[in-house]
């Protein structure tokens, strides 16, 4: 049986990342849940050692449940490029450096795909991937996963998301997630499916 979540509970969004608080906060809104995050609360952040993004969210919710009393949702999610192996994958936010800089991060992928040749869209595939993780104090937890399939562009396109949204063009669309308004994104996103399985589990509608 999942953990259930209920209206006006209190929940630790266990995540450092502006852009993801943002959209899972967006995400939870309608539920009457008071989602705090884990900067908000000075919970320090674990060190990613899973070797899954499933293992990496559940590392995360887990120590801030545990630290913080409260059930603890966490994200761990990254870009898989097909042509690269499915790289940079859990190592997403590794790539970008010590500066967090997105740009640094894609132009790796540009540069990794140019030197295996990947020019046509066809070869240019990639997906992005989200695990959400639920933990309770008790430490049981409970996991979802979301993809989003689609092709990489060169230059990156558009500003409103983060990561590597401005280089991807979910399949079906005209424009890259950073040149979409926030809802479209949510309304397909790898975050929304996984969101969407986690809701039905865990949440009252
Ligand atoms: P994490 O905090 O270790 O899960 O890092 C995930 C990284 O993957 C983020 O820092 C982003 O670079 C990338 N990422 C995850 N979700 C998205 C998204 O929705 N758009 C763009 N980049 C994303």
């Amino acid at each position: 049986m999942a953990l259930k979540l209920r209206r006006g509970e209190r929940l630790v969004v266990a995540s450092h990342n502006p852009g993801k608080v943002r959209e899972i906060r967006d995400l939870l809104a309608p539920f009457g849940v008071d989602a705090v995050s884990a900067a908000e609360l000075d919970l320090p952040e674990p060190e990613e050692t899973g070797k899954t993004f499933i293992a990496n969210a559940k590392l995360k919710a887990k120590a801030a449940a545990e630290l913080s009393g409260l059930p603890a949702l966490a994200d761990d999610s990254g870009l898989e490029v097909a042509a690269l192996g499915g790289a940079p994958g859990i190592y997403s936010a590794r790539w970008a450096g010590e500066g967090k800089d997105f740009l640094v991060a894609m132009s790796r992928v540009e540069k990794e795909l140019a030197e295996k040749g990947a020019a046509e869209e066809d070869a240019r595939g990639a997906n992005f991937t989200c695990a959400l993780a639920l933990a309770s104090p008790n430490s049981a937890c409970d996991t979802f996963e979301g993809k989003v399939f689609g092709t990489l562009v060169w230059p990156p396109r558009g500003d409103r998301g983060f990561g590597y949204d401005s280089m991807f063009l979910p399949h079906g669309a005209a424009l890259t997630f950073g040149e979409m308004e926030p809802e479209k994104k949510h309304g397909l996103s790898h975050r929304a499916r996984a969101f969407e399985l986690f809701v039905k589990a865990c949440l009252e509608v």
